[in-house]
């Protein structure tokens, strides 16, 4: 637990107040420093730093990107152990970034914004903090970093809310339960469950996996770095830099199967089914396992231990639709009823209706939430949004990712916000807001390429799509030119507004 330097009333006025303290937030306050925008506060309702690292603490948490990719360029780490790295460690990472930033003193832990409000009259987002430090602080800019990963999602299961033995979701994995022994239920078959089903099948007495569509799995090239690997990234001058570029770029190659030409996806589909066939010797088992709709369209997971998992003499895969839960049961369609113990909902996050938007209210007296109810999230560049200037989302609408790290996006994103704070600085606007009809035409664009994509071709329904079937999530080109449009603030799209206060210092003024 880090200790929070804002216990008690935060400040009245920041130039930036930001949300979250997860690899966004940490980011966005990093690199404000760095030029000199020293005047911010990052409120974060967690503990400490780290975000999903820190609160996605299930048994196996790992990610599924290289570790030398999956951490920020600015504080690379030549002693990652593994070449994909466990939670704990990228969390110790996140803390000793944070730590040696020299940005912390500026962080509220145990803190939420419960709302913030445009006031055009000042130019500032006036936002209602509670927790550790409370009150009002007013702030110029508005960056939310709060992650579009981070409010689980509970199942609408009948008789779920009265079950009388243990039940989590994997997100908020209670390490008080000891699973030795006991009959488990995992529901969910996504990127967490299959890492946490190999854990759990190893300590549990019976082990009952509840599948509703099964995924593609391919196998995980997971390795240890040698000790003279460590010494070489660490020694050798440019070589970290180069490996990462190396990962990069191959990884940007896989770009055209998912958003072109699903069909040459092929190799990793029959790597998938080598996958299946090696880890399950049961024939039956094997073909309800075996997924039905295009590699690709779901998030394409990675395990060697999964599928064994499945194979065990202690584990079910169950296929059969859940009816209901009743107090230490779980009841599906045909009837059957399984008794359990425990029950873990791996069944994933609230993604397309983000929480947060619900508490940001705009120029014309709107949420974001309610302004993107009717047709979907939809930003310009995923970043800014028309009637809610100076607001600036990290991981927001269509940002996400199939095939790379978040933490490039998250970085490009975050140059777009010191770019536009540069350009405030040196016009003296005290508002920026994107136009409707340049967010208008970046969405359209967007979409039309969305269509081709294995996300809407793929014949499978996922978290990507919101309610009206329109993929808000993903990125449909490659991270290259998603940076490259990021890289400057394009001013043309914008409605600008001078600074009618007075307060904007320009750069010569912050810097001096
Ligand atoms: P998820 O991918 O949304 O998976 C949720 C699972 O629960 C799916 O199998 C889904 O089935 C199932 N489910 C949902 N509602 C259900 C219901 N009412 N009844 C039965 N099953 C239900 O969630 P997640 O696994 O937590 O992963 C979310 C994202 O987090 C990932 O896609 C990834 O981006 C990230 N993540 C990454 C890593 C990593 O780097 N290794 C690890 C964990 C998470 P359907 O498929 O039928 O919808």
């Amino acid at each position: 637990m880090t200790s929070s330097p804002f216990r008690g009333t935060a400040p009245t006025r920041v130039d930036h107040l930001v949300v979250g303290a997860g690899f966004s937030g940490l980011c966005a306050a990093i690199k404000l420093q760095e030029d000199g925008e020293t005047d911010f506060l990052v409120v974060e309702k967690g503990d400490e730093v780290g975000g999903t690292w820190r609160d996605n603490t299930y048994p196996g948490a790992a990610c599924d990107v290289p570790s030398q990719l999956y951490s920020f360029s600015f504080a690379p780490n030549p002693d990652w152990s593994m070449s994909f790295s466990q939670q704990p460690e990228i969390q110790a990472y996140l803390r000793r970034v944070a730590a040696e930033s020299g940005t912390l003193d500026r962080f509220a832990f145990r803190t939420r914004l419960e709302d913030a409000r445009w006031d055009d009259a000042a130019q500032e987002w006036v936002c209602r903090l509670s927790g550790d430090a409370t009150g009002e602080v007013r702030s110029r800019t508005l960056v939310l970093g709060a992650g579009g990963l981070s409010e689980p999602k509970l199942p609408e299961i009948e008789g779920l809310a009265d079950f009388e033995g243990e039940l989590f979701h994997s997100a908020r994995w209670d390490h008080s339960v000891d699973l030795a022994g006991k009959r488990v239920a995992v529901i969910g078959t996504g990127a967490s469950a299959i890492q946490i089903v190999p854990e759990v099948q190893k300590v549990a007495g019976h082990l009952d996996v509840y599948q509703r569509t099964a995924p593609w799995v391919i196998p995980r090239n997971d390795r240890r770095y040698s000790a003279v690997e460590r010494a070489a990234l660490r020694r050798v001058p440019g070589l970290q830099k180069a490996y990462r570029t190396a990962i990069y770029w191959a990884r940007e190659t896989y770009v055209p199967a998912f958003t072109w030409q699903p069909k040459i996806a092929w190799p990793a589909k029959k790597l998938a089914l080598a996958n299946l066939r090696l880890g399950i010797k049961d024939p039956d088992l094997r073909a309800r396992a075996t997924p039905s709709y295009q590699i690709g369209c779901k998030r394409i997971l990675i395990s060697n231990t999964y599928y064994p998992a499945l194979d065990a003499d202690n584990a079910d895969l169950v296929t059969d639709r859940i009816a209901r839960v009743t107090d230490r049961a779980v009841v599906t369609a045909d009837g059957t009823e399984r008794p359990v113990d425990v029950i873990v909902v791996a069944t994933g996050f609230y993604t397309t209706e983000l929480p947060i938007t619900e508490h940001v209210t705009g120029r014309t007296g709107r949420t974001v939430a309610e302004t993107w109810r009717e047709h979907g999230m939809a930003a310009y560049k995923g970043t800014t949004v028309p009637g809610f200037p100076n607001l600036f989302f990290i991981v927001g609408p269509n940002t996400g990712l199939g095939h790379s790290s978040m933490v490039f996006v998250i970085e490009s994103q975050v140059q777009y916000l010191r770019e536009a704070v540069r350009a405030m600085r040196a016009g003296r606007y005290g508002a920026v807001e994107p136009t409707e009809r340049a967010t208008r035409r970046w969405n359209a664009a967007l979409q039309r390429r969305m269509k081709r994509t294995v996300w809407s071709t793929g014949g499978c329904s996922s978290w990507y799509l919101d309610a009206h079937g329109r993929n808000t999530i993903t990125w449909p080109r490659t991270t290259a030119s998603m940076r490259a449009s990021l890289s400057r603030f394009d001013q043309a799209a914008y409605d600008v507004a001078p600074d009618q206060t007075g307060s904007t210092p320009t750069r010569e003024d912050v810097s001096a």
